[in-house]
């Protein structure tokens, strides 16, 4: 990061010349981003597959089809987005137009982690460009791969005056973060999301944060078993269970554990063969750090299914473990990785007290035959995001948001949500250079009568002036 000082500047007078303001200049960088994606897609899959043992089929739907997705929206959408929204006038204002602006903040600060590399920096570039930033991307030391190709490739297709790509690990990250951002979308652990509030509130910098923690997943007794593990497995197991969304553990009675535990070993068999270690279609562990970190977990509990590990590939078997305590470092910190530990609890209400006295989960999901304990749950609870019946599919639409609450974040984003969280919604109120004899009431020497005029005009909210 040596030339930080000198790349701000570059894109600060970009922005304050207004090159990155106007609609043809956004669509232009939208456009370009498709082109990336488009003229790159093999060489994408193959540093996906080096960084994480991806398979083309999970790196097209959980990251460039993503991405396509969200630039084709924004795209379509760009002029409706952009638009001054009207605002309701009261008698007082009736005569003036009042309306909400959508302004970019200016320079913008994304920083993103290594298990969806691609996606979790373009998605959030997306909103960025649209909204008219200048964007510094910030991606994960750790995807090495992946970061290559964005250093290197992406800023031939984008516009240099407005975007750059710096590079670097916590120690640069943290002196890029002591410079003056208007605004930082941050995407990692909680841990992290802390010293990035801490640096952007010396500036008072607005931030997203997307984090992480453990997503419970609860298992009613009235279920069909094999259903229920065909999900939850192929969500907790996709990308090695290295996705901050998956179901970090299960809810469930014991007799609901009992029928469980054969419905997962035969989704597990079904998706990954007799030996997961040779299919093409399971992940590994980033790298020897998460690797240690999650084979160590192998010890908790019992190992219900799978277990193995291979150090030299960074292989960890799709795992489940039951007898768990509370206590146990599986169940106190975030697993990030392919594995999958049970916890009794005898009733609904006993999961959603488990759950309401830890730290609100970026998502949680119940699975029940019986609609009222998902809306149970539902009603009861607080998450980011929540899956009835259903895993994370829901990160494949672009109308929902993003974002966590309380220790898994704040902030949201995708699809227009995006383009919104990097605008400022500036209030604006447009009124008449002349027509004073009819603002004169509002001055002093105040009296009864004006005082009386002006409760009732102000409390008319009458009109929307379009
Ligand atoms: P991380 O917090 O270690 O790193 C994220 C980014 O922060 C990286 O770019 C890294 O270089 C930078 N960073 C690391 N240490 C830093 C420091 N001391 N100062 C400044 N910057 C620093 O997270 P990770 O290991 O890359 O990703 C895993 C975490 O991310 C998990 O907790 C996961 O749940 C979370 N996550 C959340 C979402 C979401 O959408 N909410 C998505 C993916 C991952």
């Amino acid at each position: 990061m040596d030339h930080i000082e000198d790349t701000l500047q570059r894109l600060r007078e970009a922005f304050n010349a207004g090159r990155t303001r106007p609609a043809t200049f956004r669509a232009a960088q939208l456009r370009a981003l498709g082109r990336f994606l488009q003229d790159n897609k093999q060489l994408l899959q193959d540093t996906l597959a080096q960084d994480l043992h991806k398979s083309a089929f999970e790196s097209d739907i959980s990251e460039l089809i993503l991405c396509k997705n969200e630039v084709d929206l924004a795209l379509r959408n760009l002029q409706a987005w952009m638009q001054d929204k009207p605002a309701a006038t009261n008698v007082l204002t009736k005569l003036d137009s009042a309306f909400i602006r959508k302004e970019p903040f200016g320079l913008v600060l994304i920083i993103a982690p290594w298990n969806y590399p691609l996606n979790l920096t373009l998605v959030p570039l997306v909103g960025a460009l649209a909204a008219g930033n200048c964007v510094v991307l910030k991606p994960s030391e750790i995807s090495k791969a992946t970061e290559k190709v964005l250093a290197e490739v992406l800023p031939q297709y984008l516009d240099q005056s407005g975007f750059a790509v710096l590079l670097g690990g916590p120690q640069e990250t943290e002196q890029l973060l002591e410079h003056k951002f208007d605004y930082i979308l941050f995407t990692g652990s909680p841990r992290v999301g802390r010293i990035v509030m801490t640096a952007a509130a010396k500036h008072l910098t607005p931030v997203t944060l997307e984090l992480g923690g453990k997503n419970p997943c609860y298992v009613d007794d009235n279920c069909d078993p094999q259903t229920v593990a065909n999900r939850v497995a192929w969500f907790r197991y996709f990308n090695a269970g290295q996705t901050c969304v998956a179901p970090d553990y299960i809810l469930c009675s014991p007799e609901t554990q009992e029928r469980l535990l054969p419905a997962l070993q035969t989704a597990i068999t079904r998706f990954y063969g007799n030996d997961p270690q040779s299919s093409p279609d399971l992940g590994r562990i980033i790298n020897q750090k998460q690797f240690q970190r999650l084979r160590a977990l192998l010890g908790c509990g019992r190992v219900a299914i799978g277990g193995q590990s291979d150090e030299s590939q960074r292989y960890i078997a799709p795992t489940v473990l039951v007898d768990v305590q509370e206590t146990e470092p599986v169940m106190q910190e975030e697993i990030f990785g392919p594995i999958l530990p049970i916890v009794s609890v005898r009733s609904l209400d006993e999961a959603i007290d488990f759950i309401n006295r830890r730290e609100k989960p970026l998502a949680l999901y119940a699975f029940s035959n019986s609609s009222q304990v998902v809306n149970q749950m539902l009603d009861r609870t607080s998450s980011g995001n929540f899956g009835g019946n259903e895993g994370f599919i829901y990160m494949t639409l672009t109308s929902l948001p993003l974002g966590g609450v309380g220790n898994s974040g704040m902030g949201r984003y995708h699809g227009k949500f995006s383009f919104d969280t990097f605008s400022h919604h500036r209030a604006c109120l447009l009124s008449h250079a002349g027509l004073e004899k009819l603002k004169e009431i509002r001055y002093p020497p105040y009296t009864a009568w004006t005082q009386q005029m002006i409760s009732w005009a102000l409390a008319s909210q009458s009109c929307t002036l379009l």
